[in-house]
């Protein structure tokens, strides 16, 4: 069971400290969720496969290389939308495929509210999208669904993590990869991630109360 991987890289750290920053309008946040998710896109598709390809430049022949298989960014609303629309900058063949989920305040279990994967995996590799990664539970319940779809492919990628959601997502799914911008010291009694950023959808989305 791999730790997850906690980018150190600088420009990373740079923006983070910015997107945590409470006084950082939604305008701006948005723009750092971007940023910060092609940056961790980046450093999570090192080990993507290729496949040899021929182009021709003005010039000449030129062996080359392009990706293999198709990939998909599976976002967990609504939060994970922003990292999205990031990647697919990135990836634009990408598929992207929605999920829903939120937590029941009172057996505090994720309830799946939006699903609409087709019957057959349609991805050889998929990238979970969550900014945070607090309890686990949603990132459990959302591996385990596409899991059941099919898929064994999996990479999960947040901007800022909990030790206990880092612990329970790698108990129920240790062979999926972990990659982080940040892992916080802990949660709190309402399981928000200390010291963390907030409401992440609420901060993207101009909603706070
Ligand atoms: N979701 C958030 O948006 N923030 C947290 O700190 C935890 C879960």
């Amino acid at each position: 069971m791999p730790p997850p991987l906690v980018s150190r890289h600088p420009l990373v750290l740079h923006k983070l400290a910015l997107l945590r920053d409470q006084s950082t309008e939604p305008r701006i946040f948005r723009a750092l969720v971007r940023d910060l998710s092609k940056l961790l896109f980046y450093e999570a598709t090192l080990d993507l496969d290729l496949e040899p390809v021929t182009v021709r430049t003005p010039l000449a022949e030129c062996p080359s290389q392009r990706l293999a298989g198709q990939l998909g960014l599976v976002p967990i609303l609504r939060a994970g939308l922003g990292m999205a629309d990031a990647i697919l900058e990135l990836m634009p063949t990408a598929q992207v495929w929605h999920l829903g989920l939120y937590r029941d305040h009172q057996t505090l279990k994720p309830i799946t509210y939006y699903n609409k994967l087709p019957a057959r995996p349609t991805l050889d590799l998929a990238f979970v999208l969550d900014p945070m990664l607090a309890t686990g539970g949603s990132a459990v319940a959302a591996i385990d669904i596409l899991k059941g779809w099919g898929l064994t492919r999996l990479k999960f990628l947040a901007l800022i993590a909990a030790p206990e959601g880092v612990e329970t997502l790698r108990q129920a799914h240790p062979d999926v990869p972990i990659f982080l911008a940040a892992l916080d010291s802990h949660l709190n009694a309402d399981k928000y991630i200390v010291p963390g950023l907030g409401d992440a959808g609420d901060r993207q989305f101009g909603t706070t109360c």
